[in-house]
């Protein structure tokens, strides 16, 4: 990455980044048998309605279980597979793991309506002609319906997309599958530009929240939010708000109108049973 980045300028003066180099190339030859040993494992994190603080499902969130380095995030290694191209394998095998486990959740809490999975795709992924494919036969053989599937695609993955790219997320969309815009406000995309993209959802990215983190919060960022709101609102999209820590913060978004958030106000990312748990807590309160 230097490289391309900037020429070799600064690589031997920098041995720390020799070893970074290292440490990446040791976990980019890692990965295919990483796969196969089954190294990965997903924490899941709850998403809740702010209305009335209900359980609403949860985003699937990977992680590494390396025999050496422990558990490793995500931000490390996803750039990695994705780069190597093992993200299409590793990507569908969380997705039918989340398929499942949204199934799973759905049948043990009929009461309840149906608890949903958010799945995050590479842009690899986008790209990769059986997407459609893949996704149908995953749901039709796990038996979930699509409507309980939400995949979320960040921002920068759909910059200047043209209608090639966006035609399998428009098939996955007419199916009832939905589709999020996550850490939106980061990249660059033209808002007038949203009404071409087959999306129902829009995730607020992290900034945004951390912004409301004092009391009283910066009144223009408060004004920015209110304004996205009523836009995606306005092309019905529903608003869902990451990185919520706190209540006041859970408040503040309420009040603005954010319809469904996300954060360790309400829990963090865990085992599959923690949804499970919490579903139980709503039906029974
Ligand atoms: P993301 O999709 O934006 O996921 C949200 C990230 O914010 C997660 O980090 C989550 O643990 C973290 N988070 C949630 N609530 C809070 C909070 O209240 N405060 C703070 N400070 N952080 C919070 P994580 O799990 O490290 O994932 C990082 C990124 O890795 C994800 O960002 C997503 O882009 C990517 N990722 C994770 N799983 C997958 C996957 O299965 N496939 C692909 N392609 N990408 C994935
Ligand atoms: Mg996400
Ligand atoms: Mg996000
Ligand atoms: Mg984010």
């Amino acid at each position: 990455r230097a490289k391309s980045a900037g020429g070799n300028r600064f690589e031997l003066a920098d041995p720390e980044a020799d070893a970074r180099a290292i440490t990446r190339h040791g976990l980019t030859t890692a990965l295919p048998a990483a796969l196969e040993r089954g190294e990965f494992f997903i924490e899941y994190q709850p998403l809740v309605h702010l209305g009335d603080g209900s359980v609403r499902g949860a985003e699937a969130l990977v992680r590494w279980l390396h025999p050496q380095h422990g558990i490793i995030g995500p931000d490390r290694f996803i750039p990695l597979a994705e780069h190597t191209g093992l993200i299409v394998p590793l990507g569908r095998w969380v997705l039918e793991e989340s398929v499942r486990q949204a199934r799973t959740w759905t049948a043990r809490h009929k009461d309840a309506g149906p608890l949903r999975v958010n799945v995050n795709l590479s842009p690899m992924q986008l790209n990769h002609p059986n997407l459609v494919s893949d996704t149908v036969e995953i749901l039709e053989r796990v038996g979930l319906e699509p409507g309980a599937l939400c995949l979320e695609v960040t921002e920068s993955a759909l910059i200047g997309a043209d209608d090639d790219l966006l035609k399998p997320l428009r098939r996955l969309a007419e199916m009832g599958v939905d589709i999020a815009l996550d850490d939106f406000g980061t990249g660059y995309s033209n808002l007038a530009n949203l009404r071409r993209l087959p999306v129902s959802i829009l995730k607020l990215d992290r900034s945004f929240t951390q912004g409301m983190q004092h009391f009283p919060a910066d009144p223009v960022d408060l004004k920015i939010v209110e304004g996205i709101v009523a836009l995606a609102h306005s092309l019905d999209l529903a608003v869902t708000v990451e990185g919520v820590e706190t209540g006041a913060q859970a408040d503040q978004l309420r009040e603005l109108g954010c319809d469904t958030a996300q954060g360790w106000y309400y829990a963090r990312p865990g085992p599959p049973d923690q949804l499970h748990e919490l579903a139980l807590a709503d039906a029974t309160s």
